[in-house]
């Protein structure tokens, strides 16, 4: 078990006529023991990150540490860390035991030992009736259990996990997403797993890194990252159904301060506590995020309304409705209760949660 600490990490791959910029100065710290996601859009640099901490891609610039060794310049080997890969990557020529085995026989781990570590994988992750198997008769999920196997076998201090589920169909991709939050409770180990799907990093991490266009944007819990967002990147990656944006003027009513819908002029009053953080830093243009789930269509302490709406869409989904409701001009999302119906046309006002109300600088 180890903690990981990457400081202004940077990977530039080079070719002969251009230079990519993959990894722009990341600085991070994954707690020993921790659940962390990278979490981003293809292209982002999370795979470039996870081959640099294992040691397959050199480091361009930085300091990545594993415990308190720095490992820059040690062979993956060195760094005891493993990682699963995407593709799986497994030996074709060789049956599933063997695949198994391969890590430790290459360090030259002693028979039993061996024996022992390869029960325990199999009785994690129920692959004892494909042992004798080759990997190509396999399916999609056997192959990636065997392939966390091989990982895991090898006892890593870190765990690496690239995209495991994206080769998987929608119901293996749940029982399978299950089964590696289970063996990170049973193993404490610390894991670090990369993921283009948000869901996934909510359903799993203790806390997930988001990363655009080669750089981190924020690091957090799932809550973090949800209520406190750093930019309208992070806003609207993470949650589901996505937050609502409205372009908007800050104007002043009186002595109040007031948002003017671009589009409309349709106008909400502040919330006391907002005019005080757009009186420190007085903005002309600003953009108007609320959640989904922060709307409400009762009036309540704390909320702020917007009156005089129109039901657009009414989509009845089970646990939960979404109702799409044009107010002012904009398409406002809302999710309510399964017991909550509305009529398309209906009117209706709508009750924004002050404290969950986010304002963004136009980039
Ligand atoms: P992600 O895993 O988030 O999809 P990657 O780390 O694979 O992102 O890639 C980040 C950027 O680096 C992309 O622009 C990609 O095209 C580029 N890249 C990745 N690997 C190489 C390589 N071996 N040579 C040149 N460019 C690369
Ligand atoms: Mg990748």
């Amino acid at each position: 078990m180890a903690e990981v600490t990457l400081k202004d990490v940077r990977k530039v791959y080079k070719s002969q006529n251009e230079e990519v910029l993959a990894v722009k100065d990341l600085s991070l710290e994954i707690r020993d023991g921790e659940f962390m996601c990278f979490l981003g859009p293809s292209g982002c640099g999370k795979t470039s990150t996870l081959r640099m901490i294992v040691g397959l891609e050199e480091i361009t610039n930085g300091e990545i540490y594993i415990g308190d060794r720095i490992v820059n310049d040690l062979t993956p080997q060195e760094r005891n860390v493993a990682m699963s890969f995407e593709t799986y990557a497994l030996y074709t020529h060789l049956t599933v035991k063997e695949n198994l085995l391969f890590p430790l026989k290459a360090r030259g781990l002693n028979k039993s030992d061996q024996q022992r570590r390869l029960r325990k994988v199999v009785d994690m992750l129920e692959i004892k009736d494909i042992l004798d198997r080759s990997p190509s008769s396999l399916s999609g999920g056997q192959q990636q259990r065997v392939s966390l196997g091989r990982a895991l076998i090898r006892q890593p201090d870190v765990f690496l996990l690239d995209e495991p589920l994206s080769h998987l169909d929608v119901s293996l991709r749940i029982s399978t997403r299950s089964r590696i939050k289970r063996l990170h409770n049973q193993l404490s180990t610390t894991m670090i797993y990369v993921t283009h799907d948000q869901l996934e990093a909510i359903s799993l991490a203790d806390r997930i890194a988001v990363m655009n266009f080669a750089e981190l944007q924020q690091v957090g819990t799932r809550e973090e990252l949800l209520d406190r967002p750093k930019n309208i990147f992070v806003a609207d990656f993470i949650g589901e159904p996505p937050i609502n944006f409205v372009n908007c003027k800050l104007d002043k009513n009186d002595d109040k301060f007031v948002l003017r819908f671009k589009n409309s002029h349709y106008t909400i009053e502040l919330p006391e506590k907002l005019e005080k953080v757009i009186k420190k830093e007085y903005i002309e243009d600003v953009i108007l995020g609320i959640r989904p789930h922060d709307i409400l269509f009762r009036e309540k302490k704390g909320y702020v309304g917007l009156e005089n709406g129109t039901v657009e869409i009414f989509e009845f989904l089970g646990e939960e409705n979404h109702v799409t409701v044009n107010i002012g001009g904009e398409s406002i999302t809302v999710v309510t209760d399964a017991k909550d119906y509305f009529k398309e046309g209906e009117k209706v006002d709508l009750y924004l949660s002050q404290d969950k109300i986010h304002l963004f600088d136009p980039e």
